[in-house]
């Protein structure tokens, strides 16, 4: 990293373009320790300041002179420091402000990890520009995706899939730069099948200053999960990136046929909020589809199931398909199939909790309408 900034330096220093007597250079710059893809650097001016204030002499190899002195930047800013240039020389300098941000980006090592099911919720909770309860920081904003930073309980029904994973493109100390769903086939025997389908590919703002380096990005996430799956699968993305990939006949859509469930046990009403879901936004029973009509729709973006209205049972709180409800005059509640008899009398069903039972006819009365 020091190596591109002195390259640059130089290139700088050759065009005539390094700073005036009045400009503070930055010195004693390196890579920010907590976030690889920023510059950490400070100027003569201000470590005059600090020790005429302060009296504190500072010293760059000391970690909490920097988290407290030094300041934090992004490579364009940086650069902007190190040159001195009149407005007719603009477009130039901007050129090269260009390729030193792609350089230094490229400059930071970022590979993909795949993590399981019960992983999801967390990833999609992270918050940006901070550090998050799994000790990791995020560049993904919900300016880049609008479930980003989400509530957990968006996302456990991800947590729910079988074979689910989550593909993150990480820095070296596992911040998150990039995410997409890995998706796999549940098979009727119960295990998870061969075929997987990768979801959007999300990547982070810091990252995707054009669509060229978004399609790098989204390129490399693809492949290194076909590398790691040890076969070519089909992307939503890989339209975006179609002109960097090398095999024949990857699709934007999932495979033909293709079903993924959720574990057993568990089923589409189960969840208290749905996420949005870009590929997959039906769910039905146990099955994910592409269909819309089913029990449950992900196309808010705002925890709400798209096809729940009056879903849940006013009595005992679970929640159900539409018309599996009954609404009671009686008691003002919806109820659902197991919280409610029918009431002959009132020509309705009511909360069976305020039912009273004739052991003679076998019919149920309400409370209210016996005197006793
Ligand atoms: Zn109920």
């Amino acid at each position: 990293m020091k190596k591109i900034i002195n390259d640059y330096k130089n290139i700088i220093k050759t065009l005539g373009f390094d700073p005036s007597k009045d400009q503070q250079i930055s010195l004693h710059y390196q890579r920010q320790a907590t976030n690889q893809m920023q510059i950490s650097y400070i100027t003569q001016k201000k470590i005059d300041q600090i020790l005429e204030h302060t009296g504190v002499k500072i010293s760059p190899t000391k970690k909490d002179h920097r988290q407290k002195y030094f300041t934090a930047t992004k490579p364009a800013k940086f650069f902007d420091t190190l040159v001195h240039s009149s407005k007719s020389e603009q477009y130039l300098v901007e050129a090269l402000r260009t390729k030193f941000v792609q350089q230094f980006q490229a400059s930071v090592k970022l590979s993909v990890k795949l993590y399981e099911a019960d992983t999801i919720p967390t990833f999609y909770n992270m918050q940006k520009d901070q550090l998050n309860d799994n000790g990791k920081m995020s560049f993904l904003s919900s300016r880049m995706s609008c479930m980003q930073g989400k509530p957990k309980a968006y996302f456990e029904v991800y947590a729910k899939t079988k074979g689910q994973r989550i593909a993150i493109l990480e820095d070296t100390d596992g911040n998150m730069y990039g995410r997409a769903l890995l998706w796999a086939e549940g098979l009727a025997d119960g295990s998870v099948g061969g075929n997987h389908y990768l979801d959007r590919i999300y990547i982070a703002d810091s990252l995707s200053g054009s669509d060229e380096v978004r399609a790098k990005y989204q390129h490399q996430m693809w492949n290194e999960v076909c590398t790691k799956l040890n076969k070519t699968i089909h992307c939503y993305s890989s339209a975006h990136f179609g002109s960097l990939i090398k095999q024949s006949g990857v699709g934007t859509q999932p495979p033909e046929n293709f079903i993924p469930k959720l574990v057993e046990g568990a089923t589409a009403l189960d969840f208290e909020q749905y996420p949005y879901s870009d590929t997959f936004q039906g769910l039905d029973g146990q099955e994910w589809s592409m269909e819309t009509d089913g029990e449950v729709y992900l196309c808010n973006t705002d925890g709400e199931n798209a096809n729940g209205e009056n879903c849940s049972c006013d009595s005992c709180g679970d929640r159900m398909h539409e018309e599996d409800s009954a609404w009671s005059e009686a008691d003002e509640e919806t109820l659902c199939e197991e919280c409610r008899v029918w009431c002959d009398d009132r020509d309705e069903y009511i909360n069976q909790n305020n039912a009273i039972e004739n052991t003679y006819s076998g019919e149920f009365h309400h409370e209210n309408d016996l005197n006793r």
